[in-house]
């Protein structure tokens, strides 16, 4: 499509599609029937120099934003939604580190995330508050020059394979509330952290979601990311952008895939009563433009609010809001689509086109959620505060 990639995003679009055709496509299935980590997408990340997307040039990365993310998921996202999700989740935590990164933090974090030696993973959800993600109930205490977390975390993709865990918790001050959100680094295997029952998922089985329990896990003062209670901050300029578009990008790959295949099996399908193909069907021609009208938009969209993230817009936040919304609206609409064009042959057991339904439906309980990314672009467009 005619949207204007600088070189660098060119190249990137480049590599990603080569290694998603190459590496991870082949294993897609079976990471899911398995409910298996996709350890093989991120050795072959790794080995062609990808995981640092997010760190900056001089620590070795790829110094890239919002809209190579977006290209990056849409790559993956188009061959295994499980391995998309975890590498996106990946490059959200590495975002998150990296804004207000101290040279402690680029020493021990970013640079070994740029040389394909680290991977991280972002654990802000938790049972008590859900979708409101902003509001962690895990406390957070200082000891000295140390830092001790305790509470517990839900859906932590990546759990147990990550070397690191960028944790949201409340500010120290014990007079803090659930809003005044802060986030640490835990490393892998700090005493004290206990990993819960792990979390078999309708679709996105390979992300190894768990939970995390922290008692009274200790970690260095210097693990603190920016200041205690920077609470909008992160949400609105890192958390919320980085992880919309990564999830925008990956189901817009997930409906791009559902689109490919229809077409594919309306090509082959042939009646041999009528001898009639389902491609020369005009009912069925007219519904598989209505999936190519759903996907091409949504592609757009997303692109012109990652461009606009990058470039710190106006309008930016509004934009990257509704990008998460149509990509998840999308998906469901265009997999459905797909697995009713399908017919029989698409329903029979875990065939690849049933695979893709049941990833897209993630896409509207992972907050922010649909229902709560329609409310803060209203109060965005009102002018009202988000929260
Ligand atoms: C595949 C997958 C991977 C995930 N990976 C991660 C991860 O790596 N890290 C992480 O931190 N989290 C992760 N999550 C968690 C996710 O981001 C959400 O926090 C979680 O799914 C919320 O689930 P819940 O059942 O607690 O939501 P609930 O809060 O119970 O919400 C249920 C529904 O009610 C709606 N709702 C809730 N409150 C309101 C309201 N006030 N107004 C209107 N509607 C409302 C929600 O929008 C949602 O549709 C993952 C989730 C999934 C499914």
């Amino acid at each position: 499509m005619d949207v204007s990639l600088t070189a660098s995003q060119l190249r990137i679009r480049e590599e990603f599609e080569a290694v998603a055709e190459r590496d991870i496509r082949p294993f897609a299935a079976a990471t899911d029937e398995a409910a298996r980590w996709p350890e093989h997408a991120f050795s072959a990340l790794k080995k062609a120099g990808l995981m640092g997307l997010h760190v900056p040039t001089a620590d070795g990365g790829r110094g890239e934003g919002l809209m190579s993310l977006a290209l990056a998921m849409e790559a993956i996202g188009k061959t295994c939604a499980s391995s998309a999700i975890c590498f996106g989740m990946h490059c959200v935590g590495t975002a998150v580190i990296a804004a207000k990164a101290t040279a402690y933090q680029k020493n021990n974090y970013l640079r070994p995330i740029a040389a394909g030696e680290h991977v991280t993973t972002l654990s802000v959800s938790e049972t008590g508050t859900g979708a409101h993600f902003y509001l962690p109930e895990t406390k957070l205490s200082r000891h000295g020059d140390r830092l001790r977390a305790n509470g517990t975390k839900v859906f932590v993709t990546n759990a147990g394979h990550a070397d690191s865990y960028v944790v949201s918790t409340q500010a120290s001050n014990p007079d803090s509330e659930s809003g005044s959100f802060t986030c640490l680094i835990v490393d892998r295997d700090r005493p004290g952290m206990e990993w819960l029952d792990g979390w078999s998922g309708l679709g996105m089985r390979g992300n190894t979601a768990r939970g995390l329990k922290l008692n009274d896990v200790e970690v260095p003062g210097a693990n603190l990311l920016g200041e205690e209670g920077d609470q909008i901050w992160y949400i609105f300029e890192v958390v919320a952008p980085y992880f919309l578009i990564a999830m925008a990008g990956t189901y817009l790959g997930v409906a791009e895939a559902a689109l490919d295949l229809t077409i594919k099996h309306l090509k082959k399908r042939r009646h041999s009563i009528s001898g009639e193909s389902l491609a020369d069907n005009p009912l069925i021609q007219s519904q598989l433009a209505e999936m190519w009208t759903r996907v091409e938009r949504t592609r757009r969209w997303i692109y012109h609010a990652a461009q606009s993230g990058d470039q710190a817009s106006a309008n930016a936040i509004p934009l990257i809001f509704g990008a998460k919304v149509e990509a998840a609206e999308t998906v469901v609409a265009v997999t459905n689509d797909a697995l009713t064009l399908g017919g029989g042959i698409a329903y029979r057991d875990n065939s690849e086109l049933a695979r893709l339904p049941r990833d897209a439906r993630a896409s509207h309980v992972m907050s922010p959620t649909t229902s709560l990314l329609k409310l803060w672009t209203g109060r965005a467009l009102l002018g009202r505060p988000l929260l």
